[in-house]
């Protein structure tokens, strides 16, 4: 994909304001601002279904899920695929999993990253076409070491989309193969993107502030 192709998010905090859009009461003064309203993330989400459908061909693809944080968008991205394959009269297959990737606590990447597969599910993956589905990607690191241990389980072809990827003077030089959103170099929470498990129930994308961090600080 060229990287003209994704949506460069530049911080602007006047552009969205809080109060223009509904923000749950628990986090008003836990956000600075807000990066990428809902349904534009939806609007995108639909965009990306039609181009990942329209690059496979009939085969069956296992979509794979990067929890918890990529839950939402691998969500909306099915539904979009389902959608975006009816509007073209084709058939793919999906089957749909998931696997758990930590690796940061509070705002610091903890350097360590844990997969949770078993080694028979890791095996189960051999001669398939997988589609990594992940929320966010910051270094970069993370998914170099999932797909390092994945590629030892001889899969037919992996892919990666991620909804945002951060720009980052940290970033390991790592490019997904579908993006939705470049964002700026900050903790970035909601849609499911959370800050030590809180935020998942904000719909916007939003900044962090520092009354956030500190009060749900681990
Ligand atoms: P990386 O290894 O690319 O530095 O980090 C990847 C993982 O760190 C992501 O899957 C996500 O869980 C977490 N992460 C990195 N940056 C952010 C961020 O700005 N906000 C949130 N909520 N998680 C992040």
């Amino acid at each position: 994909m060229e990287q003209s192709q994704w949506i460069d998010v530049v911080e602007d905090k006047f552009k969205y304001q809080l109060d223009h859009f509904v923000i749950p009461g628990h986090y008003k003064d836990d956000v600075e601002s807000i990066l990428i309203p809902h349904g534009l993330i939806m609007d995108r989400i639909a965009k990306l279904a039609q181009i990942i459908t329209s690059e496979y061909d009939s085969e069956r693809i296992v979509v794979c899920c990067v929890l918890k944080g990529g839950h939402q968008f691998f969500s909306d991205l099915v539904n979009y695929m389902k959608k975006a394959l009816n509007k073209q009269g084709k058939t793919l297959p999906m089957t749909l999993d998931f696997i758990r990737v930590k690796s940061y606590e509070n705002d610091k990447s903890t350097g360590k990253v844990h997969v949770s597969m078993s080694e028979k599910e890791l095996q189960e993956l051999k001669g398939k076409n997988l589609l990594l589905v992940e929320d966010i990607i910051d270094t970069g690191n993370t998914m170099k070491k999932l797909l390092e241990t994945l590629d030892k389980y001889e899969p037919k072809s992996v892919k990666v989309a991620s909804l945002l990827l951060k720009k980052t003077p940290l970033s390991c030089g790592y490019v997904p193969d579908y993006v939705g959103f470049a964002v700026p170099d900050l903790f970035v929470v909601g849609y499911c993107l959370d800050y030590n498990d809180i935020f998942r129930d904000l719909d916007h994308i939003c900044a962090i502030s520092e009354v956030g961090k500190s009060k749900y600080a681990a």
